[in-house]
């Protein structure tokens, strides 16, 4: 080993594993660097309407994260910050990291004037690009930092000057750049989470083409009051409510043209949404078309409760094709009933395909060479001495699991650098 082991860890990803590691390392006493690729922290979560099994609001769980990195001086937080390179070993890895511009300060009050000053507008990411965003904007409500971005598109646009001199608290900076800055750390927990797989792939269910074929993470922010429709289940064609929905179960999970595993929280996603549908629609028609359900342990309780509604129906069927109906607005679900072999052809107002989770690796490797499971995620906790994995960039986790899991993460990492000053 080359001089003294660094007691600094290194976090990579700031959603619920990451955000876990990073508090558990600082609160057992250790320097912690949380390196968000985001402007905000909280990853996936903070873009659920509800939790399962309870659904009660994330923001319940992520605002005590956020309380207490903000009480924490061990942690420094780095937002719309990736790592590029890591060189070193267990003890005395060098990073670094891309710190991409916000164009706003810490002075930031969140006024909004900025936001009115311009006329440009961008998809907004937190919604899955389902509605538009000023330029200038807060990447969500309850976003933590609180503070506003200003998009590339503006600062080099003409009104650029313009919404700068809006901003009565001198927060935006357009000269700021893209830095690199070097870390020293000990060891390193690397918890970048998981994408959902691209629903355009599918292409025998018309995601993009149809407009009311959604997905599942699209269907939390529509139901979200902070979402596109503030709350509202809406057919996205005519924005008026769905008298009937289907959810489509393994939308390319377990198949082997798609994503072959199985994603073991999607069943109960699309439960916890069948919910969201009834309690706001009390006389529409929930349909859930799937294979197997998915929902062991603790979760039997849950899935028994939503059978109970009669609205609700679970089934056994794999849709084939969906296509416009030649006679009405809706859209018509081919599918095969696996217990009579029936083909039926069964119309519906909105469909959200439960599509699966898959590893961030699968699109942004690490930077240094590591071993990969067959489908891209770092199957172990221990990628390798000094670097540990956590949350779902290690397996489809529920929020639970990986909270434990970026606490089991935060032992490993302190395990490695604890006497060996
Ligand atoms: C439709 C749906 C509904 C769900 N509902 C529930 C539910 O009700 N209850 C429940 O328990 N679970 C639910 N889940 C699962 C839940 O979303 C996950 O358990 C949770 O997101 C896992 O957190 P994570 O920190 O591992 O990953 P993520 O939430 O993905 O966080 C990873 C973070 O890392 C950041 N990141 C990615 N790459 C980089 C990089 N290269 N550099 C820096 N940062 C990076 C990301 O921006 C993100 O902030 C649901 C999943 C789906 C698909
Ligand atoms: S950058 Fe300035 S104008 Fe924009 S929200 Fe923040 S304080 Fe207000
Ligand atoms: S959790 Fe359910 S929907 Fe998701 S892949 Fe597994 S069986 Fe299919």
């Amino acid at each position: 080993m080359s001089g003294p082991t660094n007691q600094s860890i290194l976090v990579v990803g700031g959603g619920m594993s990451g955000m876990t590691a990073a508090i558990e390392a600082a609160e057992a006493g250790y320097e912690v660097y949380l390196v968000e690729k985001n402007p905000y922290l909280g990853g996936r979560v903070a873009q659920l309407n509800l939790y399962f099994p309870k659904l009660c609001p994330p923001y319940c769980g992520l605002e005590i994260n956020f309380r207490r990195i903000k009480q924490n001086p061990k942690i420094r937080v780095f937002t719309m910050a990736q790592v590029e390179s890591i060189t070193g070993e267990e003890g005395n890895f060098e990073v670094t990291v891309l710190l991409r511009p916000r164009y706003v300060n810490e002075k930031c009050t969140c006024c909004g004037k900025c936001a009115e000053a311009t006329t440009l507008e961008i998809d907004n990411p937190f919604n899955y690009g389902m509605d538009r965003v000023k330029a200038a904007y807060l990447p969500h409500d309850m976003a933590f930092p609180m503070r506003y971005v200003i998009d590339p598109v503006l600062v080099q646009s003409s009104e650029a000057q313009k919404v700068k001199e809006s901003c009565p608290y001198d927060a935006i900076d357009l000269s700021m750049e893209p830095k690199t800055i070097t870390l020293s750390v000990g060891s390193i927990v690397w918890a970048t989470g998981w994408n959902p797989y691209d629903a355009k792939k599918l292409d025998t269910y018309g995601f993009g083409v149809y407009p009311d074929v959604i997905t599942n993470v699209m269907m939390e922010r529509m139901a979200a009051n902070n979402g596109p429709t503030q709350g509202k289940i809406v057919r996205p064609s005519t924005g008026q409510p769905p008298k009937n929905v289907a959810f489509i179960q393994c939308a390319g999970s377990r198949d082997e043209n798609h994503l072959p595993f199985c994603s073991s929280i999607c069943c109960l996603a699309s439960m916890k949404q069948a919910t969201y549908v009834r309690d706001q629609l009390p006389d529409s028609k929930v349909y859930i078309f799937y294979i197997d359900i998915r929902a062991t342990d603790r979760y039997e309780d849950f899935y028994s409760k939503i059978k109970q509604d009669e609205g609700i129906v679970f089934f056994k069927g794999k849709v084939a094709k969906i296509f416009p109906s030649e006679t009405s607005d809706q859209l018509i679900l081919r599918v095969e009933n696996t217990m009579t072999e029936e083909l039926m052809e069964m119309p519906f107002d909105l469909v959200v395909l439960a599509t699966g989770m898959e590893p961030s690796t699968a699109r942004d490797l690490l930077p240094i060479p590591v071993a990969y499971d067959d489908y891209q995620f770092l199957p172990a906790l221990t990628v390798q001495p000094g670097i540990y994995a956590a949350g779902c960039v290690r397996s489809p986790l529920n929020v639970a699991e990986s909270v434990q899991d970026g606490t089991s993460a935060a032992i490993r990492a302190i395990k490695s650098i604890v006497g060996r000053r």
